[in-house]
C-alpha cells in the first residue's frame, strides 16, 4: 500500500480490523472493513472483506427493521450470501446507499462518534458524566432525556446477550442521567423563578 489519500476514501482499509477474516460465513478475505451490526447496536461491528462490507452497506435498509438477533440469523444464513446470484438479487433497488447514509457509515467506520463532544464552559461537576452520555455543553434537559432514552436502549443487557460490559455502562449511564438530570431540573427552576419575579 504505497497510495496515500488526505481524504479518508469511503472503503479504506480500517487500521483497527482485528486481524481476523471475514464475517462472512466461509468467505475467504480479510475482514478489514467494520460495519455497525444494526441500527440499534451501531457501535458494534462487522468486520467484512471490501465486496462484503459494500453488499452489507447497500442492504442497509433491508435489514432496517430486524433485531441484532435477525440479522445475525440473516448473516449466518450462508446460502443468501453465497449463491451467486445473490449480489444483484439482493441489492436490487437499493443499490445506491443513500449520500446520508455512506456518510453515517462513514462517520462510524472512521471513529468520528467515539469523539467527545465539546465540554468547554460545563460545570467541573458534570463533565464526567456529559462525556458518559457523549453530550456538549450547554445542553438542554430535553436533549439529556433524548440521549438516554437512546443510550439506555442501545446498552440495555437484552440487547446485548446479557453482556457483563453493557450491564456496567448502563449502571453509568444512569448513574450520568441523574446527574445532569437533577442540576438542570433546578437549573431550570430557578430560571422559572426569576422569570416570574
Ligand atoms: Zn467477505
Amino acid at each position: 500500500m504505497i497510495a496515500t489519500s488526505r481524504k479518508p476514501r469511503a472503503f479504506a482499509p480500517d487500521p483497527d480490523a482485528p486481524g481476523r477474516g471475514c464475517d462472512i460465513p466461509n468467505c475467504p478475505h480479510q475482514g478489514e472493513f467494520r460495519a455497525p451490526k444494526s441500527r440499534s447496536t451501531l457501535r458494534e461491528f462487522y468486520w467484512f472483506c471490501l465486496d462484503h462490507v459494500r453488499a452489507y452497506n447497500a442492504s442497509w435498509d433491508f435489514y432496517k427493521d430486524m433485531s441484532p438477533d435477525e440479522i445475525e440469523a440473516e448473516l449466518r444464513a450462508d446460502s443468501a450470501w453465497q449463491r451467486p446470484t445473490w449480489p444483484l438479487g439482493r441489492l436490487g433497488a437499493h443499490a445506491r446507499m443513500d449520500e446520508a447514509l455512506e456518510a453515517e457509515l462513514n462517520a462510524f467506520a472512521f471513529g468520528q462518534h467515539a469523539k467527545p463532544a465539546p465540554q468547554a464552559g460545563a460545570p467541573q461537576e458534570l463533565r464526567e458524566a456529559l462525556g458518559t452520555l457523549e453530550l456538549g455543553w450547554p445542553v438542554t434537559l430535553d436533549e439529556v432525556k433524548t440521549r438516554y432514552k437512546e443510550l439506555a436502549k442501545r446498552h440495555h443487557p437484552d440487547a446485548n446477550h446479557g453482556d457483563k460490559g453493557s450491564e456496567e455502562r448502563l449502571k453509568r449511564i444512569n448513574l450520568a442521567y441523574a446527574t445532569l438530570r437533577g442540576k438542570l431540573a433546578a437549573n431550570q427552576a430557578r430560571t422559572a423563578e426569576t422569570v416570574a419575579d
